[in-house]
């Protein structure tokens, strides 16, 4: 393994649904999991291929009632290519004695490479280079190659290629008792030349889909493909006459449109040419692997003396984001998948998780950034509708997301430790409407994008920002405002012990983040020109008296303390009861998912003191300090470090890290109170895959935003820099363990190298025409102009520009 490489030795049938997930290759259009070629969905395999933005809505009766659920669709499978020797059985490592094996996924240029050698009962040996991609330059278009050499045999070699359409969506054995089957008017063809394809239509959502593919002899381009197979696969088979040590290669080009697509009237028609008409394997890997080049020059990401796999991690997480997210993305309607396009975990629903993903895209490619805000800027009227409906103003924005912006959590939770079904509130998270305007409010600042703002930023922030003012209620006994019924960012809690689940009152993370937000958009709607502002205020309806409210919830919003001044997670935390977490750990060893063990035993964990992820200190992962505390100041509840100090001890304690999100806060939060540790959540933040940190759920699907939140916490946290629109600001407290960080970004048209270490910090610019630009470091500010440098030394000392 080198720090390009992501390597799996050996065949392991248990491990396979992971290593699937970790060897996806997509382009942000379209992802296809690195399942063996012409593997079928089972114990072992689930061969899966996403295009973003693409779901659909099946039905099904549970514990008495009709639910609906909304998923990522499993759409046709590109991948068949499989062999036999004579008439013998397909071969496959789980059908074959398997003499080697190994996975290679190369990160420099996003190709999966596959290498074995399986012998039949018979001692025929086979041995086989299979290389495929998605192409992030072509983004319809995927290849796959193979080359296949009889080792100790010579006559026939049977090979089939073509498109699988009997696929569900069956990737998470948890929903497996519930439908689906999403695909109907499954159409086939098959050519001779070795075409074929699969056309499709989803049964709800009537999104039509085509996946056509070509696959061609190297040798002998005009080789005649059979017939063979039927149902639901586009298949055709060759057979060719090999001998012992010489190689055949066989080569498949892939297209998958769907009718969603830009410019595409028919996607049959545009997939079959696509494959008929279009570039060959060759030319489309060439252009494949510049794209990708280029990619990781807005990418980069190096660091020099970190060890521990610290690089590799970092890089294999940069790459997956780019699977997810891409350039292509803005072509597409879609938001930030929480699991990437790699599985169907949470069905692929959009949550907050782009609060923690878009800091890396802004700071390397903000026209991305900006793309994916308009998936939420375009489901605005169905955030509007929802607080309608909900008796509130403003817009409300759903938990999960999908297609069309209304709700899509799901009602019912299946407990897999107790086989309950029982009901899941956790939709009451109305804090995904603050992040939703944090990341506009950031993207602006960031980029200094005023037409963002004034063409959609504006309206989103104050939309949500009124739903928040109509939340809070007034609260006579205490002269204060509240906000009730509602579930914070740890999901565990979801009521008081002992009645319904209706959500819990005051959780300290959305009360002083909604302050935050009604302050903000006091002050955008003041950015805003006057004309503007008018014709805004005037198109919602926005009336003066509704600004004065906002002003008094900012002094008068209530936080729950507990006695000693820590910051109560909701109020009445501090009275539920401590769980023994020593029993726990030694009964259940893994207690991540506390709410599933004391479900399972009878119990709630609505009853204790404990939280699944990060929460409170949420507030210090999107505030500053200062941010904070002045903040609280304002309310009238002054807070000091020392009390921030006393909070993130107090949490610390409790959580269970059910999240992967939650070691990544947890990093943030810590390296101003407890450097330490920092370092050993930034590592399980990196490992957070590839490590499995969450036992399992990787083979479900990558977790996104702790993959971008690991490379946010190196270019954000240590080095203190902030997306700010005036000047790059840095603050550094680079831990010498981590070495040297090198790594490019964008910032005022002004392509950027930043070197810093635990002595000094070095920004050099691209030559070019770009105007200069602050940089400011440790107190000092100096101008950085097109093809020069500025050097900072840790602390404070300055030295020379270039
Ligand atoms: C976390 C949420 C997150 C979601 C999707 C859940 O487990 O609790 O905060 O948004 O996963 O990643």
């Amino acid at each position: 393994m080198n720090d390009w490489t992501l390597r799996f030795e050996g065949y392991d049938a248990v491990d396979e649904r992971r290593r699937e997930a970790l060897c996806t290759v997509g382009n942000g259009l379209f992802a296809t999991r690195g399942a063996w070629p012409g593997s079928r969905a089972d114990d072992v395999h689930y061969p899966g291929t996403y295009l973003a933005g693409c779901y659909n809505r099946l039905s099904d009766d549970i514990a008495g009632r009709r639910v609906e659920n909304e998923s990522l669709v499993n759409v046709p499978d590109w991948l068949p290519l499989s062999f036999a020797i004579e008439d013998g059985d397909w071969l496959t490592p789980d059908t074959a004695k398997v003499l080697q094996y190994d996975v290679e996924l190369d990160l420099r240029r996003g190709v999966l490479t596959r290498r074995f050698r399986l012998a039949d009962e018979q001692g025929r040996t086979i041995s086989g280079v299979e290389r495929r991609f998605v192409s992030m330059a072509d983004p319809h278009f995927a290849g796959q190659a193979l080359t296949l050499t009889a080792e100790n045999w010579f006559g026939r070699l049977v090979v089939r290629a073509g498109v699988d359409g009997a696929v569900r969506n069956q990737g998470v054995e948890r929903y497996r008792a519930l439908s689906g089957q999403h695909l109907s008017g499954v159409e086939r063809l098959t050519r001779d030349d070795g075409t074929a394809m699969i056309a499709a239509r989803t049964s709800q959502s009537e999104v039509r889909l085509a996946v056509a593919s070509r696959t061609v002899v190297a040798d002998d381009e005009h080789a005649c493909w059979t017939p063979v197979g039927g149902g639901l696969d586009a298949l055709r088979q060759v057979t060719l006459t090999v001998a012992a040590g010489r190689p055949v290669t066989l080569r498949k080009v892939a297209a998958v449109y769907g009718s969603r697509d830009p410019a595409v009237s028919e996607p049959g028609l545009a997939a079959l040419s696509a494959v008929t008409d279009g570039l060959g394997f060759d030319a489309l890997l060439e252009r494949h692997v510049l794209a990708w080049s280029h990619l990781w020059k807005r990418f980069a990401v190096d660091l020099n003396g970190s060890g521990d796999g610290t690089l590799h991690a970092a890089r294999l997480n940069v790459f997956h984001l780019l699977q997810s997210v891409s350039p292509h993305s803005a072509d597409v309607d879609a938001g930030v998948p929480a699991r990437g396009l790699h599985g169907e975990a949470y069905r692929g629903h959009v949550f907050w998780d782009e609060l923690f993903v878009f800091p890396v895209l802004t700071l390397r490619m903000p026209a991305l950034t900006r793309a994916l805000l308009l998936y939420r800027y375009q489901r605005l009227p169905a955030a509007r509708r929802a607080a309608r409906e909900a008796g509130l103003p403003g817009a409300m924005y759903p938990w999960q997301s999908g297609s069309d912006g209304r709700e899509e959590s799901q009602l019912f939770h299946l407990n897999p430790m107790s086989g309950r079904w029982t009901a899941d509130v956790t939709y009451r998270q109305r804090h995904v409407g603050l992040a939703v305007a944090y990341t506009m409010w950031q993207y602006v600042e960031a980029t200094g994008d005023t037409a963002f703002l004034m063409d959609h930023g504006a309206e989103v922030i104050v939309e949500v920002a009124r739903f928040f003012a109509g939340l809070a209620s007034y609260d006579a006994s205490r002269d204060r405002f509240v906000i009730r019924g509602v579930v914070g960012p740890d999901e565990f809690h979801t009521g008081y012990p002992g009645s319904e689940p209706a959500g819990i009152d005051n959780n300290a993370y959305t009360n002083v983040m909604t302050v935050w937000l009604l302050r903000r958009a006091a002050e955008v709607l003041a950015r805003l020109p006057a004309w503007r502002r008018t014709e805004l205020t005037e198109s919602i309806g926005l009336r003066p008296e509704e600004l004065n409210h906002w002003d008094e919830l900012c002094r008068r919003m209530y936080v729950p303390f507990h006695d000693d001044g820590v910051i109560s997670q909701f109020e009445g935390y501090g009275e539920l009861a401590e769980l023994d977490w020593d029993v726990y750990r030694r009964i259940y060893g893994d207690i991540r998912r506390l709410d599933r063990i004391l479900e399972a035993e009878g119990r709630s964990v609505n009853d204790y003191q404990v939280s699944k992820q990060a929460d409170v200190l949420m507030l210090l992962y999107l505030l500053s300090p200062g941010e904070l505390c002045d903040l609280m100041e304002r309310l009238g509840y002054p807070v000091t470090t020392a009390v921030l100090r006393k909070t993130v001890e107090y949490y610390l304690e409790r959580t269970s890290h059910g999240s992967t999100l939650s070691a990544l806060v947890h990093a943030w939060g810590l390296a101003s109170v407890e450097p330490d540790r920092t370092l050993e959540f930034l590592a399980q933040t990196l490992q957070s895959d590839i490590g499995d940190q969450s036992r399992g759920t990787t083979s479900e699907g990558i977790h996104l935003a702790a993959m971008a939140g690991s490379i946010d916490l190196l270019q954000r946290r240590f080095t203190g820099l902030a997306l700010e629109a005036d000047a790059l600001r840095f603050a550094p407290s680079w831990p010498r363990a981590l070495g040297t960080l090198r790594m490019t970004m964008l910032y005022r048209e002004q392509r950027l190298e930043v070197r810093i270490s635990a002595d000094q910090v070095r920004v050099s610019a691209e030559a070019g025409t770009a105007a200069p630009i602050e940089v400011c470091c440790h107190g000092q500010t100096r101008e950085l102009r097109a093809g020069a440098w500025v050097v900072f030394r840790t602390p404070g000392q300055r030295i020379p520009t270039g």
